[in-house]
C-alpha cells in the first residue's frame, strides 16, 4: 500500500485546483485519482453534441492565478466542451500537475482506520493507498442516471447517455432518433441532432423554462478587455451569489408597469443568458412576480412554434421559473418548426417500456435506430454514494445519508475524521457558477490542513450537532424561496426513485456562504473538533 499525505478523488476543476494546493503551496505529497482515462470531469466525459458551458466564458475558468487567467483566450461567449477540455489541459500542463494524476482507477472502497488514523484506499484496479487526508473532487453532476425502463437489454439499436458519450461521436446520419429528456442538456442536444437524423422524436416528462444563449464569437477587442480587467472581474464574481458576472436587480416585479415589465423582460430574452433570472429581485420568492416572468416566456415560446399543440405541451409548466435549474437554449423551440422533429408528451402517454425495435407508450409504438439518454444524474450525492466509504464505528456514508445528506457547510460529514468535500451537499456548488464555489471550498480545505499541519494536529472532524444545524439552516433558507414548488427536480433528489427527498445545496449565496465560513475559522474552527494523537 503506497502512502500520500492526500489523496484526491477526481481530475476535473476541483481535484485539478486542490491538487495544485496541496502540492505546491503546503508542500504535501498528493495523488489525484480518476476514473476517466484522462482528466477534465464533466467535460472529459459530456462530449454530446451541443455540449457548451451556460456561464459566460470568461467566469467560467480559474481566477487564482492571474498569469493563468491571462495568457487563455475564450473564442466564444460561452465555452464548447472541448475548448474547456483544452483550457484544463493548458492549466494543468502549465502547473504540471498530470505527473501526480492516476487515470483509469476508480476509487470502490475508502475507510477510515481508527488506529492509524489514515484512510485506506482501494481502486477497481485493485490499487491500494493510504493518506493522512481524503478529499472527493467526484463532482455533483457526475453519476449519470439511467432509467430504469423495462426492457432496454432487449434494444437491438445503440443507446447513449449524454454523460457518457463515446470519444468516437455518434453518427445520427439518416437513423431514427428517440430523445428522452429536456433538461440543460437536452435542450442543448435536440438541435444538434435534428441537423442530421432522419427524425428526431423528443420525448418530455415535464417542460423546462429555457431563455435564449445568445452565444457569439468573441472579438479581439473583448479579448482584450477581459485581460485587462482581470481584477475587476474576478472581485464581481466573488461578490455576487451565483458567482455570475450579473447582480441581481433590486425592484419587485410588481412594481413598475406592465409596459415597462415587458421592456425589461424584452431586453433580457435579447440579451439572453442566466442573467435573465435577475431582471427582478423577487422573481424566485414571490409567486405573482414569478407568473409575470412566465407569462412572458410562454409568449415568447408560443411566438416561435408552428406547431402549437407542440407549443401547448413545452409550455404546460407546472411549477415556477426558476425553481429549477433555468436552461439556456440555442434554437431548442425553432427545432420543432424542422419536418424531421416531434415532440411526444409522456407526461399523459406514459413510457411503458423499450422494445428490440424502440419505445412503447401507454397508447403508441414507436421505433429507433438510436435512444439518447438525456437524463440527468443522481445529483451531488450519487457519485459519493457510489464508493464503499466506511468512517469511524464502522460507520457507512450510505447508511449515515439513508434519509438525505448530513455535512457541516457542504465539507466534512460527521464520523468521517480527516475527509473533505468539496462542492458537497449543503455547499452553494450547483446554485453557482460552479468554479466560484470550487476556488472558495478549496482555499478553505487547504488552510485548514495548512493550520492542522502547523499545529502537528491529527484529525479533524465535525459533529452530529453541527451538521444538523447546517440542515436547518439550510432548510429555513430554502423554505423562504419557490424553490419547494417543484421537488422533483434533482436538487431534491426526486429526479431517483427511492432517493430521500432533501434539499441538497446551500440556497442564500457565495458571499453569505463564504462569510460563515470565515467566522468559523475565526471561532477556531467553531463546529469542528481536532485531536492531536
Ligand atoms: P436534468 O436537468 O435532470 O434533466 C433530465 C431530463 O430527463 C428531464 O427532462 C427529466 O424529466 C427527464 N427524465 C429523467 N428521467 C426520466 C424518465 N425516467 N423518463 C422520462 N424522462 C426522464 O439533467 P441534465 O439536463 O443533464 O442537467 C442536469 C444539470 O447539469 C443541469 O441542471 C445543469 O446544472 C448541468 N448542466 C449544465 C449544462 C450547461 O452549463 N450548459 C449543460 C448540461 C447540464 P423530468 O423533468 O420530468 O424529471
Amino acid at each position: 500500500m503506497v502512502f500520500y499525505d492526500a489523496v484526491i478523488i477526481g481530475a476535473g476543476f476541483s481535484g485539478i485546483y486542490q491538487l495544485h494546493s496541496l502540492r505546491d503551496k503546503l508542500k504535501l505529497n498528493t495523488l489525484v485519482i480518476e476514473s476517466g482515462k484522462d482528466l477534465g470531469g464533466t467535460w472529459y466525459w459530456n462530449r454530446y453534441p451541443g455540449a457548451r458551458c451556460d456561464s459566460e466564458s470568461h467566469t467560467y475558468n480559474f481566477t487564482f492565478s492571474k498569469e493563468i487567467f491571462e495568457n487563455w483566450s475564450w473564442p466564444e461567449r460561452y465555452s464548447k466542451q472541448d475548448v474547456i477540455l483544452e483550457y484544463l489541459n493548458y492549466v494543468v500542463e502549465k502547473l504540471s500537475l498530470k505527473k501526480d494524476m492516476l487515470f483509469d482507477n476508480k476509487v470502490i472502497k475508502a475507510h477510515f482506520d481508527e488506529k492509524s488514523k489514515l484512510w485506506n484506499i482501494k481502486t477497481d484496479k485493485d490499487k491500494t493507498f493510504s493518506c493522512k487526508y481524503l478529499i472527493s473532487a467526484v463532482g455533483c453532476l457526475s453519476a449519470a442516471n439511467i432509467p430504469k425502463i423495462n426492457g432496454l437489454n432487449k434494444f437491438k439499436g445503440n443507446w447513449y447517455h449524454t454523460g457518457k458519450w463515446p470519444h468516437t461521436g455518434v453518427d445520427f446520419k439518416n437513423k431514427r432518433v428517440a430523445q428522452i429528456g429536456v433538461g440543460s442538456t437536452g435542450i442543448q442536444l435536440a438541435p444538434e441532432i435534428a441537423k442530421s437524423a432522419k427524425k428526431l422524436s423528443i420525448f418530455q416528462r415535464s417542460p423546462n423554462f429555457s431563455i435564449p444563449a445568445r452565444n457569439e464569437i468573441v472579438n479581439d477587442k473583448y479579448k482584450k478587455k477581459i485581460k485587462d480587467n482581470y481584477q475587476e472581474i474576478r472581485d464581481l464574481i466573488k461578490s455576487t451569489p451565483t458567482g455570475h458576472a450579473f447582480q441581481f436587480s433590486s425592484q419587485s416585479a410588481l412594481d413598475v408597469s406592465n409596459e415597462d415589465r415587458k421592456k425589461i423582460y424584452e431586453n433580457g430574452w435579447q440579451k439572453g443568458g442566466l442573467g435573465f433570472r435577475g431582471l427582478f429581485k423577487d422573481i424566485t420568492t414571490n409567486l405573482d412576480a414569478n407568473k409575470t416572468v412566465v407569462n412572458f416566456i410562454k409568449e415568447k415560446v408560443e411566438a416561435t412554434m408552428q406547431n402549437k399543440d407542440y407549443a401547448k405541451v413545452v409550455t404546460d409548466f407546472n411549477y415556477p421559473f426558476a425553481t429549477r435549474r433555468p436552461t439556456l437554449n440555442t434554437d431548442y423551440y425553432e427545432t420543432f418548426n424542422k419536418d424531421n422533429v416531434e415532440l411526444i408528451d409522456i407526461s399523459k402517454d406514459l413510457i411503458k417500456e423499450i422494445t428490440k425495435t424502440g419505445i412503447s407508450t401507454l397508447n403508441n409504438n414507436y421505433e429507433f435506430d438510436i435512444i439518447v439518454f438525456a437524463t440527468g444524474y443522481d445529483a451531488i450525492t450519487g457519485a459519493l454514494l457510489s464508493i464503499d466509504m466506511v468512517g469511524k464505528n464502522n460507520i457507512k456514508l450510505s447508511e449515515l445519508w439513508k434519509n438525505g445528506p448530513l455535512t457541516y457547510l457542504g465539507l466534512q460529514v460527521p464520523g468521517f475524521p480527516n475527509f473533505f468535500t468539496i462542492t458537497g451537499p449543503g455547499s452553494p456548488s450547483v446554485l453557482t457558477n460552479v468554479p466560484m464555489a470550487i476556488e472558495q471550498h478549496v482555499e478553505f480545505i487547504t488552510d485548514c490542513i495548512s493550520h492542522m499541519e502547523k499545529n502537528n494536529l491529527k484529525t479533524i472532524e465535525t459533529n452530529d450537532a453541527s451538521s444538523l444545524k447546517w440542515r436547518a439552516i439550510i432548510d429555513k433558507a430554502v423554505n423562504e424561496t419557490l424553490i419547494p414548488e417543484s421537488k422533483s427536480s434533482w436538487l431534491y433528489g426526486g429526479n431517483i426513485e427511492g432517493k430521500a427527498q432533501v434539499f441538497m445545496p446551500y440556497p442564500s449565496g457565495l458571499p453569505k456562504y463564504k462569510k460563515f465560513c470565515e467566522d468559523i475559522v475565526l471561532k477556531n474552527y467553531e463546529g469542528f473538533n481536532f485531536t492531536d494523537n
